[in-house]
């Protein structure tokens, strides 16, 4: 009998430096995608299969295209067969967790980022509540994961995010926060509720990141990230380190390195190149072949330093739709 070629990191390394599939609407009636997060404004599918789970934007012009055959669903490069898997339900943004983007607009600029150019609302905390009930109901909820924009000022946010966290602790569920920081935030987050913290570098290039996220500060979020360890404690505090954004592999390398030292676990996010933001980025979606490079270089750094992926509860970790997540994907 023939062998379905199943997911493995090689071919999700594949998928993700293309970034997206071209799906007919018709084979996703019944299933669920997703609009919310970093990609907002973009809709998308969770694919899984051999263990691995990927997310993939949906997206007519993209060289993947899918088909159903039976219950399977099939990615195609060429007209040739890549992969088969399922599609997977998302419950808020992704599976699994009740994701939840609080405010969906920005007073920074980064220019990797949709949320500014939304400029969208501020959920209450009845639509948080709304959206968690809807999430548990499907009884597959495991986590909630909540972050936000900076509407008005990084105080404000926290204050706001404090107010969620503690209502949503109620659910009994791990609950993780990505945020700005503040210099109270990470106590306050901490006595909210949250049991997984995560504050983006973004990058770890100075130059980049000066002309990327203009008005935030890489010092102060490297402080903060080294003063959460403590509080949060080994293994539950993260960063998002974004590929693509003209930085060399030595310094992810160096980057990697340093925030491991600190007991921080990076998150390494392939680029998206979001439409709103076209004309603003120079930027490259890593290849293939980097993504694993890189991926296996963090998997050694990270374990020199005795830090774990596998027991992470919440966000981007445990979800692993964007990147090549060390231990669970290689
Ligand atoms: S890896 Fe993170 S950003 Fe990507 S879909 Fe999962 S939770 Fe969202």
């Amino acid at each position: 009998m023939k062998q379905m070629p199943k997911l493995n990191a090689n071919l999700k390394a594949e998928l993700l430096a293309t970034g997206s599939v071209d799906v007919d609407a018709s084979l996703l009636t019944g299933t669920s995608t997703s609009s919310a997060g970093p990609g907002t404004g973009l809709k998308s599918i969770f694919f899984t299969s051999g263990g691995h789970r990927v997310r993939l934007d949906l997206n007519k012009n993209s060289p993947l295209t899918m088909i159903k055959e039976n219950n399977d669903f099939i990615i195609l490069k060429d007209d040739k067969e890549l992969v088969r898997g399922e599609i997977e339900p998302v419950l808020a943004h992704c599976p699994e967790q009740a994701y939840i983007t609080l405010s969906e607009r920005c007073i920074y600029d980064c220019k990797f980022c949709s949320v500014p150019k939304l400029q969208g609302r501020i959920k209450t905390l009845d639509e948080v509540v709304n959206i968690v009930e809807h999430a548990k109901k499907t009884g597959l909820m495991k986590a909630i994961a909540i972050t936000s924009g900076v509407a008005e000022s990084p105080e404000d946010e926290i204050e706001r995010l404090v107010a969620v966290i503690s209502a949503l602790k109620r659910y009994n569920v791990p609950i993780g926060v990505a945020a700005y920081p503040t210099i109270n935030s990470t106590k306050l987050l901490k006595e909210a509720g949250a049991v997984e913290l995560k504050y983006n570098v973004e990058t770890m290039n100075r130059d980049i990141f000066d002309k990327v996220c203009k008005g935030l500060s890489l010092n102060f979020i490297l402080d903060s990230l080294r003063d959460a360890v403590p509080v949060f404690g080994k293994n539950r505090v993260s960063t998002n380190f974004i590929i693509g954004l003209g930085e060399t592999d030595e310094c992810v390398r160096e980057g990697v390195e340093h925030l491991a030292k600190m007991g921080v676990i990076p998150v390494l996010r392939p680029i998206t190149l979001q439409p709103l933001r076209k004309d603003e980025l120079e930027a490259t979606r890593p290849s293939a072949e980097r993504l694993l490079k890189l991926a296996l270089m963090t998997r050694e750094i990270i374990d020199k330093y005795g830090l774990r992926v596998d027991v992470s509860q919440t966000m981007c970790l445990t979800c692993t739709g964007c990147d090549i997540t060390p231990y669970r994907d290689i």
